[in-house]
């Protein structure tokens, strides 16, 4: 049994959504495109599921966040693949790839075949199990990467209602999960090895601002731990977190957030991996070692101009999105298609707070604007060796003092006196 395309999108996910309202708008006929997902449902935007999903009331269900609604774009629901003549495959996972023959083996075993595959696997969870605890399988132990995870999620939240959360890992799932529970009454302690928030983007002092919002939400932080063990009760439910340090943390449920792997299984040892980012290493068109597969989003590795075209992996929504329409450029207009001109974005909203990031946040740190109280707006410019601008946060910006931080991490100025620049703060951006 098998069936042909001349496209191939592998994941249903985020760049697929985006992947694909891009080759209508080039023009595919139908029969064309294939997207094949392990998820039941067409691809979706799945930032929502970390916020709008878990709202208590009002929440956000599918249809409403089908890509590609998160860029103010058309909503793309199955009807939607049907008039346009794209073959979903959902709720059918990929066994096995044959890069020479050009054909995947599917958990119906069909075999489909292709003339040019893009890969959007995205990314899974790591799991407790990778870091010696065991019995994250338990009832009331939540991941979140999928509409699966989410549901789950919500239907733990309820049971739980008025009781308390262990949420491990103090990344963005820490972050927005720790937000969501609380606006669902739950109260919640966060566990992690660093010494403060989102360590690998924040500044002590950006952190320490979310920390204290956070405590005066009611949640609690226990830093520089990890956790060791996962008490349980006769029915296999977690009642308890045990830590390294000793503390034990009564729970009556647990969301673990601790990082993701890109999910290149199927493509290693046919493809070139990037070993030191992890992921599958594409070009600036994002095509990888084999000249008929493409790879897209948080599976991809791809050169960024901003790091001097060195190799990185984005694990974010606005980088699956361009990195999607940029492939089908690649693909269906070689000729007029440049490189991947991206400008790392990255974003988060939690309570009433909101933030966004561009760039490199590698370099000296000026901070700006008041950030004692809730008020905002403040943030930050990273500044590299040359004096330049390579990155900035802001938090509580409007949409044009949003672009305006974007527009000075692409302009990259020179800055001289950095106390100047500190009390110009974004007035430096807006007026640049
Ligand atoms: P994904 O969207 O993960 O899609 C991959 C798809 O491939 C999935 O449907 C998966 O089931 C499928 N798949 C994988 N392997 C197979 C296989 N073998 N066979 C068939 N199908 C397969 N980023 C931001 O910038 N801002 C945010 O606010 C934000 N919020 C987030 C909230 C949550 C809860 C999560 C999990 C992520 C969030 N992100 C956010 C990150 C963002 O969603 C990802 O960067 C983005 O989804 C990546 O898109 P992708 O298409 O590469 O992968
Ligand atoms: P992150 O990489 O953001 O954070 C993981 C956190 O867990 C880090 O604080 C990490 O510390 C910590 N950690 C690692 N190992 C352990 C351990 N054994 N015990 C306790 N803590 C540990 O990943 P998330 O899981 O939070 O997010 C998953 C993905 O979802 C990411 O790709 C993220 O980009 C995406 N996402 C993005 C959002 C956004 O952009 N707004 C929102 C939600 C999800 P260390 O740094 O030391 O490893």
């Amino acid at each position: 049994m098998g069936r042909a395309f001349l496209y191939v999108i592998l994941g249903g996910g985020v760049a697929a959504g985006y992947a694909a309202l891009e080759f209508t708008r080039r023009g595919i006929g139908h029969g064309e495109l294939c997207i094949i997902s392990e998820e039941p449902v067409a691809p979706y935007e799945r930032p929502a599921l970390s916020k709008g999903f878990l709202l208590p009331e009002d929440p956000a269900r599918l249809p409403s966040f089908h890509t590609c609604v998160g860029a103010h774009e058309e909503r793309l629901t199955p009807k939607w693949y049907k008039e346009h003549g794209i073959e979903l495959v959902l709720g059918t996972r990929v066994m096995s790839a044959d890069v020479r023959r050009q054909t995947l083996l599917t958990s119906s075993g069909e075999t489909i075949s292709y003339k040019t595959l893009i890969i959007a696997t995205g990314a899974r969870a790591l799991k407790l199990e990778e870091f010696g605890v065991m019995g994250s399988d338990a009832p009331n132990v939540c991941y979140l990467r999928n509409l699966a995870d989410a549901s789950r999620l919500v239907n733990v939240m309820q049971s739980a209602a008025g009781g308390k959360a262990v949420v491990i890992g103090g990344g963005y799932i820490g972050m927005e999960c720790a937000a969501s529970l609380v606006t669902n009454k739950i109260s919640v302690t966060m566990v992690f090895p660093e010494e403060h928030i989102m360590a690998r983007l924040f500044t002590p002092t950006i952190a320490a601002f979310y920390e204290d919002y956070y405590s005066s939400k009611g949640v609690e932080f226990i830093k520089g731990t990890v956790l060791s063990s996962l008490e349980t009760n006769s029915l296999g439910q977690v009642v308890a977190v045990n830590l390294k340090d000793g503390r034990r943390l009564p729970a009556d449920m647990v969301v673990v957030g601790i990082g993701i792997r890109p999910n290149t299984m199927l493509f290693e040892g046919q493809l070139t991996i990037d070993e030191k980012n992890g992921g599958i290493k594409v070009d600036a068109k994002m095509q990888t070692s084999n000249r008929s597969v493409y790879a897209v989003g948080d599976v991809a590795s791809f050169p960024l101009p901003l790091l001097g075209s060195r190799n990185r992996r984005l694990e974010h929504v606005d980088c699956a999105r361009k990195s999607a329409i940029h492939v089908v450029s690649s693909i269906m207009d070689p000729k007029d298609t440049g490189n991947f001109d991206y400008l790392p974005f990255f974003y988060s909203r939690v309570f009433t707070l909101s933030w966004q990031f561009y760039g490199d946040n590698a370099g000296e740190v000026v901070h700006f604007g008041d950030l004692s109280s809730f008020q905002g707006p403040f943030g930050a410019y990273w500044v590299n060796g040359k004096g330049q601008i390579v990155g900035a946060f802001l938090e509580g910006g409007s949409k044009d003092e949003y672009e305006a931080i974007a527009r000075i991490c692409r302009v990259q100025p020179v800055v001289g006196d950095r106390l100047d620049l500190a009390s110009r703060g974004l007035e430096f951006a807006v007026s640049g």
